[in-house]
């Protein structure tokens, strides 16, 4: 296969990968899998990305997920806990910290994501 055969291959979030053919096609293809590109028959294996770096980077990526659950959790056991201790006002408060947290922490949070998967490496196939 010539060099220009080749093609980068960048990550989305989730656990599917973004492949582009040579043709321009683009397909989201899971990891290890293999896809034949529709317009012009060329095949792409995922599985040609070493392993450690896959996996590498989905634990990186549950990592931060794990990290925005305890989060929400962290807050609803402060509320929680205040509302048992010192007033049931603390129990009316919690949406109210849960809309603020969600309109102030999450989109950081997701453009953190984002900027995490654009840096991910990106990968060359060669078509099979
Ligand atoms: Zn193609």
């Amino acid at each position: 296969m010539s060099g220009k055969d080749r093609r980068r291959l960048s990550l989305v979030k989730g656990a599917q990968i973004t492949v582009q053919c040579d043709c321009g096609r683009l397909n989201y293809v899971a990891y290890g899998e293999k896809w034949q590109c529709e317009d012009c028959k060329r095949v792409w294996n995922t599985s040609q990305i070493p392993p450690e770096e896959y996996w590498g980077l989905m634990r990186s990526m549950r990592a931060e997920r794990l990290k925005v659950i305890g989060m929400a959790l962290g807050i609803a056991a402060v509320f929680i806990l205040l509302g048992s201790l010192l007033s049931d006002a603390f129990y009316f408060m919690m949406p109210i910290a849960f809309s603020g947290w969600y309109l102030m922490i999450m989109p950081r949070w997701r453009s953190r994501l984002r900027r995490k998967a654009r840096a991910a490496p990106q990968w060359t196939l060669r078509p099979e």
